[in-house]
């Protein structure tokens, strides 16, 4: 157990023994304790910063089991043709998870997401709005890659989205950015294309979900610049809010 895990768990103890210890004393009929402003805020940021260690050592560990799981696949049979599982990469409670589609040539000799043209493209995007990579989860719905970078087939998806999923449980985000046509559809389970659904958040689960179009279909098309940096725009002020 690392320094920070160990002072986290230690310190939701003592908070625990605490708390026993004041119900113990009210039934012997305590009825205040006083307690200074200051002394009451650094206790709250301290609970806040055990919480949030404890929760980021789980969703670490759950990804890294996912990731393990993942990495010796077989269901589907794009694990015949891959050279590295894309399982995906970033911060493990990050409020903001970008879903792509596929892993391409880079990412499959990699084994890391959005790592090409698409991915330095991507990076930038996320720049734009203030962040780093770092500070965001990217991933895809396919974790292998299609042969020729082909579009997924459906049975495919259906393999592997499971994965998916857990990954989204595991890092709880507030906000999805789901990238492109197929990540949209499968999320959202439509078939509606992307100038319909883009510009505005849907629900998914307990999160919002903000489809917008796919960096390697900017790269192509750049007229798309405009949809996509409002989109990002709507995302980054509901960041900042969550
Ligand atoms: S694409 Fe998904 S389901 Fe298919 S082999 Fe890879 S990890 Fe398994």
């Amino acid at each position: 157990m690392k320094h920070d895990e160990r002072a986290s768990s230690e310190l939701l103890e003592v908070i625990e023994l605490t708390r026993q210890f004041l119900e113990r004393e009210k039934l012997r009929g305590l009825q205040h304790v006083v307690m200074g402003r200051e002394t009451w805020g650094a206790l709250e940021a301290a609970v806040q910063k055990a919480h949030g260690s404890v929760q980021r050592k789980d969703a670490a560990h759950a990804l890294k089991q996912l990731s393990e799981l993942a990495g010796g696949c077989t269901k589907c049979n794009l694990s015949e043709t891959r050279t590295n599982v894309v399982f995906g990469e970033g911060n493990p409670c990050a409020r903001l998870v970008f879903v792509g589609e596929a892993p391409g040539a880079d990412e499959d000799r990699q084994g890391l997401p959005f790592v090409g043209k698409a991915g330095q493209l991507l990076t930038r995007i996320i720049e734009a709005i203030q962040l780093k990579r770092s500070d965001v989860y990217i991933c895809n719905i396919l974790k292998c890659r299609p042969p020729g970078n082909r579009t997924p087939a459906s049975h495919e998806i259906e393999c592997c989205i499971p994965y998916l999923m857990k990954q989204l449980e595991a890092i709880n985000p507030p906000l999805i950015c789901a990238l492109g046509n197929v990540a949209a559809q499968t999320l959202l389970r439509v078939k509606s294309p992307m100038s319909r659904i883009r510009g505005r958040f849907h629900k998914f689960g307990g999160a919002l979900l903000m489809p917008t179009y796919h960096p390697a279909a900017l790269l192509r098309n750049p007229a798309y610049k405009k949809d996509v940096w409002e989109d990002v725009q709507i995302i980054q002020r509901e960041y900042e809010n969550c």
